[in-house]
């Protein structure tokens, strides 16, 4: 597996709070990769570290094969952490040209189909200063693409936008892994969001790794069959300890293998069944357990 960030007992204390504890991270090569944590897990200062912002206090970080600082793997990756702020009085077009300077003619030849990628083409020639926060961070990630990085960083992509600018953002973030190769880290507590476009997933608490995985492998933990069926209460009694009521169906927390023979059992005590599936434990139940955080993740 080649990865794009590895880090080492990667550590960054702050007088005695421990912003990073010992972390130990790969990140795979290819694909959407997201960093996931409550507010405070440490996940900014992770990005920083790697982007050469802040010195770690201990470990060891490579980003595209080189230390931290390297300008070789630098020029490889693009980030955007936060909302940028661009000069207010340039439109949408003179920054992406101002950023595309250092990159060269060829970058500058492709400012019109990054505009078109982000959905910034109607507002190509508009001045920045009306941008809304959506639109701002849709500009820093063309910014960010100019240089044709094969890694992107980006820190909280979808904060404070609107439904349909999430829903384009995420589009567009699935688009860069699976149409242009890009590999795409970023940091997120939007449990719905992450589930939705990430095809990995480190959760992060107080510094450290508490759980890594494919979110497909992550969710399938605690998966049910859920059963609808008459009549309801039937089947509750039947599974006892291993059911939960689910509105008209029954949740029946029993291995694959299990479930033949469960469903052919049902049949013989003359239970109708109108519908048997999978349901998948979603990343926020597989986070709260982890972090075991009650507040809701969506906020803030
Ligand atoms: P996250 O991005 O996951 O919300 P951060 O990396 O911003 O987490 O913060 C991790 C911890 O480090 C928090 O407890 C935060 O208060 C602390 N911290 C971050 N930056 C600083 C700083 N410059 N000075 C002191 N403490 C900091």
């Amino acid at each position: 597996m080649t990865t794009v960030i590895e880090t080492r007992g990667l550590t960054k204390t702050y007088g005695k709070v421990r912003a990073l504890d010992g972390l130990d991270l790969s990140i795979p090569r290819g694909g959407v990769y997201g960093v996931l944590g409550p507010n405070g897990a440490g996940k900014s200062t992770l990005f920083r570290i790697l982007l050469g912002l802040i010195r770690a206090s201990d470990g060891t970080a490579t980003v595209m094969g080189g230390g931290v600082g390297d300008v070789a793997a630098m020029r490889r990756m693009g980030s955007m952490i936060e909302t940028p702020r661009f000069p207010p009085y340039m439109t949408a077009r003179q920054v992406l040209r101002w950023l595309a300077l250092e990159h060269g003619v060829a970058a500058e030849a492709d400012i019109p189909r990054w505009l078109d990628r982000v959905g910034l083409t109607e507002a190509a020639d508009r001045k920045v200063r009306g941008f809304s926060v959506g639109m701002l961070q849709r500009l820093g990630v063309a910014g960010a693409l100019l240089s044709k990085p094969e890694l992107v960083i980006l820190d909280e992509p979808t904060s404070g936008m609107d439904p349909p600018g999430i829903q384009e953002m995420r589009a567009l973030i699935r688009s860069l892994a699976d149409d242009d190769g890009v590999t795409v880290v970023l940091a997120s507590h939007q449990l719905l969001e992450v589930q939705r476009v990430c095809d990995r997933v480190a959760i992060m608490n107080r510094g450290k790794l508490v759980r890594e995985g494919a979110v497909s492998e992550l969710t399938a933990t605690g998966e049910r069959l859920r059963l609808s069926v008459k009549p309801v209460e039937r089947v509750a009694e039947i599974l006892g300890a291993n059911g939960a009521r689910d509105g008209g169906a029954v949740l029946a927390n029993i291995a694959r293998a299990e479930a033949p023979a469960l469903i052919k059992a049902l049949v013989e005590a003359g239970i109708e069944i109108d519908e048997a599936r999978w349901v998948g434990a979603d990343l926020e139940s597989v986070f709260m357990s982890e972090t075991g955080h009650q507040e809701t993740p969506h906020a803030g």
